[in-house]
């Protein structure tokens, strides 16, 4: 936004260096970076008033500049009966998206055997850890056919200020203080994470560095951009990874990512292979079961083929539904018939419990759905 000669500016998203230059251009002593720093990702400040740390005339000419902290504020909020909340979270510009909190072991909803003592408390509810789905991009330019998302086209990427600011928002709504030990990231929300590289390392880097959750708590998903995925295994700082593999040979793959037609599963297959994985690190593969399209016991071998070899695990989500996608949701039967397939072939493989449904919060449904649940 221009207004006159002053430029709209956000803090979010600056590393220690950008910060460094830009107290030095204020005329302040470099130690100002660090507490601009601290304010902006430890302490998840909301406005440059509150960097109480800060001289005021410093925090005023902030102001007079037009920069601001730029956190990307709540724009509504749906909550689900499992507990998941699905955020729509406004940027500067008027384009949302969505963000997703997920606690687990609510009310020893559970049962795993923690401690009581070992839960964190937000807004009167208890839970043991938590996952927040953060979304990469203002829609998506991968068009999977099962995925609602894809029916919003690209708008754009986001900055890695935004990327940041959905995970700082969230936390904040949910009042979590540090340390954030319980807290884990997936990049699965809306937006192909590789699609737009750059500012999603540089949002790992700055949640890595600031926010103070560490690489191991996170997992990026990827539809497989396979340079990309090159790329991102060089990494001395990253997630974990997860692929979308979703089909079991080329044929379906293209007819459900057309993406396959770019890279298909030789070359996703090859990449997994060469990817650099850490001590007692996997590789997940993610399958998105649609009834009578991907989910037959062919099909489940044709899997056991491709990850033959591969330390990797296989997490099955049964479809969630949508408007506008169409596909069905396979029976519990069959889902189970599909994952024993896989285990008594030895490849690990778990069912994903689909949270956020009855909200529109679950994975594919990420649509700035506010005209489907209000
Ligand atoms: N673009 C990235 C991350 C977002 S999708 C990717 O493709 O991996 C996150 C996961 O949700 C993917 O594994 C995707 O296959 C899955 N998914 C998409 N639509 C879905 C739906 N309608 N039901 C269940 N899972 C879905």
């Amino acid at each position: 936004m221009v207004m006159g000669q002053v430029t709209e500016k956000s803090l979010l998203g600056l590393q220690l260096p950008e910060l460094a230059s830009l107290v030095e251009e204020f005329g302040q002593p470099s130690y100002r970076a660090r507490q601009l720093f601290d304010a902006l990702y430890r302490q998840r400040v909301q406005s440059s008033e509150q960097i109480s740390t800060l001289p005021q005339d410093f925090r005023q000419s902030l102001s007079a500049k037009g920069i601001s902290v730029g956190l990307p504020s709540i724009e509504k909020k749906f909550v689900s009966s499992d507990g998941t909340v699905r955020y729509l979270v406004a940027c500067a510009d008027g384009q949302s998206v969505e963000t997703v909190w997920m606690p687990e072991g609510d009310g020893g909803e559970l049962g795993d055997g923690s401690e009581a003592g070992d839960q964190a408390e937000t807004a009167g509810r208890t839970w043991e850890r938590a996952a927040i789905c953060v979304s990469s991009q203002v829609g998506c330019a991968v068009d999977c056919q099962f995925c609602l998302t894809a029916l919003l086209g690209i708008k754009r990427n986001l900055t890695a200020g935004e990327i940041v600011g959905q995970v700082c928002a969230v936390l904040n709504d949910q009042g979590v203080s540090l340390p954030l030990h319980r807290v884990n990231l997936v990049f699965m929300g809306m937006g192909e994470p590789f699609l737009n590289y750059d500012n999603f390392m540089k949002a790992v880097h700055l949640l890595v560095e600031g926010v103070g959750i560490t690489e191991s708590r996170m997992t990026v998903s990827t539809a497989g951009i396979v340079p990309a995925l090159y790329d991102f295994g060089l990494e001395p700082v990253r997630p974990k990874i997860a692929i979308s593999l979703n089909a079991s040979n080329d044929d379906l793959r293209t007819r459900l990512m057309p993406i396959n037609r770019k890279w298909n599963l030789e070359k996703l297959m090859a990449a997994a292979r060469e990817f650099p994985l850490r001590n007692r690190e996997k590789l997940t593969f993610e399958y998105v079961l649609l009834e009578g399209v991907n989910d037959s016991a062919e099909n489940a071998r044709e899997v056991v083929e491709l990850v033959r070899g591969l330390r990797a695990k296989l997490n099955l989500i049964a479809l969630n539904p949508g408007p506008g996608i169409d596909f069905r949701t396979p029976a519990q039967e069959r889902v189970l018939q599909f994952q024993n397939i896989l285990r008594a072939a030895g490849v690990p493989a778990f069912v994903r419990r689909p949270r956020g449904r009855d909200i529109f919060a679950a994975c594919g449904q990420l649509k700035r759905t506010v005209e489907l649940v209000s």
